[in-house]
């Protein structure tokens, strides 16, 4: 496996955050915000968002797991670390990575909602076209890309190539 074609640099997607974050900042004024972060992948994109909210967040994270070493999506998602806090009451939005098959936003959202949030929006940095999903209710999304698996800015290929600062598409052919 090697890497291929960059298909969004770093100060695009800088540019792009910026963007979401003043939405977001603008949205949320004068209401108590928590972020949730799905881990592992949208540990950067959670870092990096966050600083463009000027917004006093505050932060918890999920870990599910959908995918296994493999580049295709299983369906079944597992909750391997659950929220620390109550969210009942609150503004809550979700942070994710990438949307594929939109399986794990939409099990995320039906497990938050019957927790009773005053409200619950989503983030997401990627969105795969091409892919026959339930419609999702995307509040602030980053970039619309081809479907093809893709790795950098959190995203892994078999746990490696989440800390390169731009999104490639991973090239298997050679
Ligand atoms: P979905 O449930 O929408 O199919 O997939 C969501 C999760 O699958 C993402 O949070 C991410 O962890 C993983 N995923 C989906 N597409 C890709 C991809 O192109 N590259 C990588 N590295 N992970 C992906």
């Amino acid at each position: 496996m090697e890497i291929g074609e960059v298909l969004i640099t770093a100060d695009e997607i800088d540019a792009k955050l910026a963007e979401m974050g003043a939405a977001i900042t603008r949205d949320y004024q004068n209401k108590d915000l928590l972020l949730i972060g799905i881990l592992k992948g949208a540990f950067v994109v959670m870092a990096d968002l966050a600083r463009h909210i000027d917004l006093p967040v505050e932060f918890d994270f999920m870990a599910v797991s959908s995918y296994g070493s493999a580049t295709k999506t299983s369906g079944v998602v597992r909750i391997l670390k659950d929220l620390d806090q109550e969210i009942a009451g609150r503004h809550v939005l979700i942070v994710e990575d990438i949307v594929d098959t939109g399986l794990t936003l939409n099990y995320l959202l039906k497990n938050l909602a019957v927790r009773k949030p005053a409200s619950l929006g989503l983030a997401a940095l990627l969105i795969k076209d091409g892919i026959d999903r339930p419609p999702l209710d995307m509040k602030y999304e980053g970039f619309h890309i081809p479907p093809k698996f893709v790795v950098g800015y959190g995203l892994d290929f078999d746990g490696k190539y989440r800390n390169l600062p731009y999104i490639a598409v991973v090239d298997d052919s050679i």
